[in-house]
């Protein structure tokens, strides 16, 4: 028996674990998706894995899965983070959906002196990376952090971690991250509209773990740049060779 369905719940798992259902999901399940008792349910909630449950109970405000067997061990991404100044809303959202479905470990939105949006709605865009999670078939969830600035981020860098700094005013070459060993952990870091300040660019290129990458000779959006790093870390460190 498979499941068309997949949900993430905030829930342990386990065999035979019975999950109460959230109001929204028992909603969705038996109100849109008309699923009665003994219908399958696939979970997953980051840690324990996929799960294949069956519906014990559906009522109209609640109901109640009960875990079958484990269709997937967990998956971790490997150890990546993304670091970007929000934008417009909607272009920050595509970010986060984006970096969850391509194998972000963490999301961490920061203010730069240039970015606009000061505020993020930190809910919302980890609603987004679930729905992400759950659409890729993937058994993890990227944390979406709080929105930090980038001199705290800096601050509070983590020993040995590498930084990919996607510099738009360097026509330099492109990284050769493939010289670099795999498994170690990086980031990403993605400017805002306007880009980054003369200051921050200095302080940034001198950093002792930050390698500047060029992603051609074109400007591009931030949203098409977080993809195109991404997919240039992943094809050569990550876990898409
Ligand atoms: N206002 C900036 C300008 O006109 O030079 C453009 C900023 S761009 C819209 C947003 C971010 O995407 C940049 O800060 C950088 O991190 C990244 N980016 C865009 N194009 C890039 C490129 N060709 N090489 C490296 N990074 C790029």
């Amino acid at each position: 028996m498979s499941a068309k369905i997949r949900l993430y719940v905030e829930h342990p798992l386990g065999p035979g674990q019975s999950v109460a259902l959230t109001r929204e999901h028992a909603h969705y399940l038996f109100g849109v998706m008309r699923l009665s008792a003994g219908a399958p349910v696939a979970l997953f909630n980051g840690r324990d894995g996929e799960w294949l449950a069956e519906v014990a109970e559906a009522g109209k405000r609640g109901g109640t899965l009960v875990c079958v067997e484990q269709t997937r061990p967990l998956q971790m991404p490997p150890d990546l983070w993304l670091f970007f100044a929000p934008i417009k809303k909607a272009r920050t959202d595509f970010i986060v959906e984006k970096a969850a479905e391509m194998g972000a470990a963490r999301i961490v939105p920061v203010q730069t002196e240039f970015t606009n949006s000061e505020r993020i709605r930190q809910d919302r865009l980890q609603a987004h990376a679930i729905e992400a999670a759950e659409q890729c078939g993937g058994t993890f969830v990227p944390e979406v952090c709080a929105m930090q600035k980038l001199d705290r981020v800096l601050a509070d860098w983590p020993e040995g971690r590498q930084l990919m700094f996607c510099n738009e005013a360097e026509v330099g070459s492109a990284l050769r991250l493939a010289e670099h060993e795999k498994g170690r952990p990086w980031a990403i870091l993605i400017g805002p509209e306007g880009g980054f300040s003369d200051r921050e660019r200095a302080r940034l290129t001198a950093l002792p773990y930050s390698h500047v990458v060029t992603l051609g000779p074109r400007i591009l959006r931030a949203d098409t740049a977080a993809v195109a790093a991404l997919t240039l870390w992943q094809q050569a460190l990550g876990d898409w060779g």
